[in-house]
Protein backbone atom coordinates (compact mmCIF):
# COMPACT_ATOMS: atom_id res chain seq x y z
CA UNK A 1 0.00 0.00 0.00
CA UNK A 2 1.38 3.42 -0.46
CA UNK A 3 2.52 5.67 2.06
CA UNK A 4 0.70 9.38 2.31
CA UNK A 5 2.69 11.91 2.46
CA UNK A 6 2.86 14.15 5.23
CA UNK A 7 3.62 17.88 4.66
CA UNK A 8 3.95 19.85 7.62
CA UNK A 9 4.78 23.41 8.91
CA UNK A 10 6.83 24.20 12.06
CA UNK A 11 6.24 27.98 13.07
CA UNK A 12 8.44 27.60 16.11
CA UNK A 13 8.11 30.89 18.28
CA UNK A 14 6.05 32.90 15.39
CA UNK A 15 3.08 34.21 14.70
CA UNK A 16 0.59 36.42 16.60
CA UNK A 17 -3.48 35.53 16.45
CA UNK A 18 -3.82 37.75 13.37
CA UNK A 19 -0.67 36.85 11.57
CA UNK A 20 -2.23 33.19 12.01
CA UNK A 21 -5.94 34.07 10.75
CA UNK A 22 -3.90 35.98 7.94
CA UNK A 23 -1.76 32.70 7.36
CA UNK A 24 -4.93 30.28 6.80
CA UNK A 25 -6.62 32.44 4.98
CA UNK A 26 -4.54 32.91 2.21
CA UNK A 27 -3.36 29.39 2.89
CA UNK A 28 -6.59 26.79 2.76
CA UNK A 29 -7.54 27.74 -0.62
CA UNK A 30 -3.99 27.46 -2.26
CA UNK A 31 -4.09 24.14 -1.03
CA UNK A 32 -7.59 22.93 -1.16
CA UNK A 33 -7.13 20.34 -4.17
CA UNK A 34 -4.32 18.58 -2.69
CA UNK A 35 -6.26 15.61 -1.26
CA UNK A 36 -4.07 13.09 -1.94
CA UNK A 37 -1.60 14.28 1.32
CA UNK A 38 -1.95 15.12 4.92
CA UNK A 39 -1.25 18.74 5.83
CA UNK A 40 -0.18 19.63 9.43
CA UNK A 41 0.38 23.45 10.58
CA UNK A 42 2.06 23.99 14.05
CA UNK A 43 1.84 26.72 15.49
CA UNK A 44 2.31 28.06 18.88
CA UNK A 45 0.44 26.96 22.14
CA UNK A 46 -1.03 30.31 21.86
CA UNK A 47 -2.92 29.95 18.31
CA UNK A 48 -4.08 26.57 18.81
CA UNK A 49 -7.60 26.97 19.43
CA UNK A 50 -7.83 29.56 16.43
CA UNK A 51 -5.84 27.64 13.82
CA UNK A 52 -7.76 24.76 14.99
CA UNK A 53 -10.96 26.18 14.63
CA UNK A 54 -10.41 27.80 11.31
CA UNK A 55 -9.27 24.65 9.86
CA UNK A 56 -12.19 22.78 10.78
CA UNK A 57 -14.01 21.22 8.04
CA UNK A 58 -10.52 22.18 5.42
CA UNK A 59 -7.66 19.11 4.22
CA UNK A 60 -5.10 20.79 7.34
CA UNK A 61 -4.91 19.75 10.63
CA UNK A 62 -3.24 21.36 13.62
CA UNK A 63 -0.39 20.08 15.11
CA UNK A 64 1.63 21.36 18.76
CA UNK A 65 4.96 21.69 18.56
CA UNK A 66 5.61 20.28 22.09
CA UNK A 67 3.68 18.31 25.33
CA UNK A 68 4.76 17.50 28.62
CA UNK A 69 4.06 13.24 29.15
CA UNK A 70 1.82 13.86 32.33
CA UNK A 71 -2.52 14.78 31.99
CA UNK A 72 -1.90 17.19 34.90
CA UNK A 73 0.40 18.23 37.55
CA UNK A 74 2.90 20.82 39.01
CA UNK A 75 4.66 21.25 35.77
CA UNK A 76 4.47 25.17 35.28
CA UNK A 77 4.70 26.48 31.99
CA UNK A 78 3.69 22.73 30.28
CA UNK A 79 0.70 21.66 28.64
CA UNK A 80 -0.66 18.20 28.43
CA UNK A 81 -1.96 15.99 26.16
CA UNK A 82 -5.16 16.19 27.22
CA UNK A 83 -5.36 19.90 27.01
CA UNK A 84 -4.29 19.65 23.44
CA UNK A 85 -7.17 17.06 22.51
CA UNK A 86 -9.66 19.38 24.52
CA UNK A 87 -8.74 21.95 21.63
CA UNK A 88 -9.12 19.59 18.58
CA UNK A 89 -5.33 19.19 18.12
CA UNK A 90 -4.77 15.85 16.86
CA UNK A 91 -0.69 15.87 16.05
CA UNK A 92 2.38 16.72 18.02
CA UNK A 93 5.78 17.26 17.42
CA UNK A 94 8.02 15.29 19.57
CA UNK A 95 11.44 15.41 20.02
CA UNK A 96 12.71 18.34 18.07
CA UNK A 97 15.80 18.95 18.14
CA UNK A 98 15.70 22.79 19.39
CA UNK A 99 13.37 20.69 22.55
CA UNK A 100 16.98 18.22 22.92
CA UNK A 101 19.47 20.72 22.17
CA UNK A 102 18.30 24.12 23.42
CA UNK A 103 15.80 22.95 26.26
CA UNK A 104 17.98 20.05 27.32
CA UNK A 105 15.20 16.83 26.80
CA UNK A 106 17.06 13.65 27.10
CA UNK A 107 16.14 10.23 24.98
CA UNK A 108 13.64 9.20 28.23
CA UNK A 109 11.53 12.44 28.22
CA UNK A 110 11.06 11.87 24.29
CA UNK A 111 9.98 8.35 25.07
CA UNK A 112 7.64 9.42 27.63
CA UNK A 113 6.03 12.19 25.59
CA UNK A 114 5.49 9.65 22.49
CA UNK A 115 4.16 6.62 24.53
CA UNK A 116 1.98 9.42 26.60
CA UNK A 117 0.50 10.83 23.21
CA UNK A 118 -0.16 7.65 21.77
CA UNK A 119 -2.09 6.73 25.12
CA UNK A 120 -3.99 9.94 24.47
CA UNK A 121 -4.76 9.47 20.91
CA UNK A 122 -2.60 12.37 19.70
CA UNK A 123 0.18 11.43 16.66
CA UNK A 124 3.56 11.78 17.24
CA UNK A 125 5.66 13.05 14.72
CA UNK A 126 8.97 11.87 16.76
CA UNK A 127 12.10 13.72 15.21
CA UNK A 128 15.66 12.41 15.11
CA UNK A 129 18.50 13.58 13.99
CA UNK A 130 22.99 13.99 14.20
CA UNK A 131 24.60 16.76 15.14
CA UNK A 132 27.27 17.88 12.48
CA UNK A 133 29.75 16.61 15.05
CA UNK A 134 28.59 13.19 15.16
CA UNK A 135 27.90 12.98 11.22
CA UNK A 136 31.55 14.17 10.74
CA UNK A 137 32.86 11.20 13.15
CA UNK A 138 30.39 8.85 11.05
CA UNK A 139 28.30 8.04 13.94
CA UNK A 140 24.79 9.27 12.19
CA UNK A 141 23.14 5.88 11.55
CA UNK A 142 24.12 4.77 15.28
CA UNK A 143 22.71 8.03 16.53
CA UNK A 144 19.74 7.27 14.88
CA UNK A 145 19.02 3.91 15.84
CA UNK A 146 20.16 4.90 19.58
CA UNK A 147 17.32 7.97 19.37
CA UNK A 148 14.82 5.46 17.40
CA UNK A 149 15.75 1.98 20.42
CA UNK A 150 14.87 4.54 23.29
CA UNK A 151 11.69 6.60 22.12
CA UNK A 152 10.30 3.77 20.89
CA UNK A 153 11.08 1.17 23.93
CA UNK A 154 8.44 -1.16 25.11
CA UNK A 155 5.86 -0.37 22.41
CA UNK A 156 4.02 -2.35 20.96
CA UNK A 157 3.88 -2.87 16.97
CA UNK A 158 0.28 -1.94 16.50
CA UNK A 159 0.50 1.07 18.27
CA UNK A 160 3.29 2.83 16.12
CA UNK A 161 0.51 3.13 13.42
CA UNK A 162 -0.26 6.43 14.52
CA UNK A 163 3.58 7.57 14.74
CA UNK A 164 5.31 9.30 11.94
CA UNK A 165 9.12 9.64 11.88
CA UNK A 166 11.01 12.71 11.06
CA UNK A 167 14.55 12.58 10.00
CA UNK A 168 16.35 16.32 10.42
CA UNK A 169 20.01 16.59 10.73
CA UNK A 170 20.42 19.36 13.23
CA UNK A 171 22.97 20.40 10.60
CA UNK A 172 20.49 21.66 8.38
CA UNK A 173 17.84 23.15 10.62
CA UNK A 174 17.32 26.50 10.00
CA UNK A 175 20.94 26.92 8.30
CA UNK A 176 20.00 26.93 4.38
CA UNK A 177 22.05 23.73 4.16
CA UNK A 178 19.94 21.13 2.96
CA UNK A 179 21.35 17.55 3.51
CA UNK A 180 22.16 15.86 -0.17
CA UNK A 181 19.47 13.62 -1.37
CA UNK A 182 22.08 10.81 -1.20
CA UNK A 183 22.16 11.71 2.55
CA UNK A 184 18.60 11.58 2.75
CA UNK A 185 18.11 8.27 1.24
CA UNK A 186 20.66 6.67 3.20
CA UNK A 187 18.95 7.96 6.58
CA UNK A 188 15.63 7.11 5.42
CA UNK A 189 16.55 3.75 4.32
CA UNK A 190 18.35 3.12 7.56
CA UNK A 191 15.47 3.95 9.62
CA UNK A 192 13.15 2.08 7.49
CA UNK A 193 15.63 -1.08 8.06
CA UNK A 194 15.74 -0.54 11.74
CA UNK A 195 11.59 -0.72 12.31
CA UNK A 196 11.99 -4.08 9.77
CA UNK A 197 14.21 -5.26 12.72
CA UNK A 198 12.79 -3.99 15.98
CA UNK A 199 9.31 -4.67 14.79
CA UNK A 200 8.73 -6.02 11.24
CA UNK A 201 8.78 -5.96 7.60
CA UNK A 202 5.23 -4.83 7.29
CA UNK A 203 5.64 -1.83 9.99
CA UNK A 204 8.84 -0.84 8.23
CA UNK A 205 6.97 -0.92 4.81
CA UNK A 206 4.03 1.39 6.80
CA UNK A 207 6.07 3.69 9.10
CA UNK A 208 5.95 7.16 7.32
CA UNK A 209 9.32 9.20 7.39
CA UNK A 210 10.06 12.84 6.83
CA UNK A 211 12.67 14.81 5.87
CA UNK A 212 13.19 18.51 7.94
CA UNK A 213 16.40 20.54 7.26
CA UNK A 214 16.04 23.82 5.72
CA UNK A 215 12.98 22.25 2.84
CA UNK A 216 12.09 24.86 0.56
CA UNK A 217 9.86 25.09 -3.04
CA UNK A 218 12.95 24.78 -4.65
CA UNK A 219 13.88 21.57 -3.39
CA UNK A 220 10.86 19.75 -2.59
CA UNK A 221 10.45 17.87 -5.66
CA UNK A 222 13.68 16.06 -5.22
CA UNK A 223 13.27 14.89 -1.51
CA UNK A 224 9.66 13.62 -2.76
CA UNK A 225 10.71 11.69 -4.95
CA UNK A 226 13.73 9.75 -2.98
CA UNK A 227 12.04 5.85 -2.56
CA UNK A 228 11.72 6.16 1.46
CA UNK A 229 10.74 10.10 1.65
CA UNK A 230 7.28 10.24 2.67
CA UNK A 231 7.20 13.97 3.37
CA UNK A 232 8.64 16.83 4.77
CA UNK A 233 8.92 19.24 7.92
CA UNK A 234 9.39 22.61 7.09
CA UNK A 235 10.41 25.50 9.76
CA UNK A 236 11.19 28.75 7.78
CA UNK A 237 9.89 28.08 4.38
CA UNK A 238 6.25 27.49 6.36
CA UNK A 239 6.11 31.18 7.30
CA UNK A 240 4.40 32.27 4.57
CA UNK A 241 1.13 30.75 2.86
CA UNK A 242 2.75 31.52 -0.91
CA UNK A 243 5.85 29.69 0.05
CA UNK A 244 4.04 26.70 1.97
CA UNK A 245 1.87 25.94 -0.34
CA UNK A 246 4.33 25.55 -3.19
CA UNK A 247 5.26 23.14 -1.18
CA UNK A 248 2.73 20.93 0.02
CA UNK A 249 1.61 21.19 -3.59
CA UNK A 250 4.79 19.51 -4.22
CA UNK A 251 5.57 16.92 -7.76
CA UNK A 252 7.83 14.58 -7.20
CA UNK A 253 10.97 14.99 -9.87
CA UNK A 254 12.34 12.34 -11.66
C1 LIG B 1 12.34 22.48 11.68
O1 LIG B 1 12.27 23.36 12.50
O2 LIG B 1 11.87 21.36 11.94
C2 LIG B 1 13.01 22.75 10.41
C3 LIG B 1 13.24 21.75 9.60
O3 LIG B 1 13.39 24.06 10.16
P1 LIG B 1 13.93 24.68 8.76
O4 LIG B 1 12.99 24.17 7.67
O5 LIG B 1 13.87 26.14 8.93
O6 LIG B 1 15.31 24.14 8.55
Amino acid sequence: MARRPVVAANWKMHKSLGETRDFLRAFLPMVAGARDREILVAPPFTALALAAELVRGSNVAIAAQNMHPEEKGAFTGEVSPIMLSDLGVRWVIVGHSERRHVFGEGDDFVAAKVRSALDHGLRPILCIGETLEERDAGATLSVLERQLAAALAGIPGPDLAGLVVAYEPVWAIGTGRTATTAQVQEAHRSVREWFAGAFDSSIAGEIRILYGGSVKPGNVDALMALDDVDGVLVGGASLEADSFSRIVNFRPAG
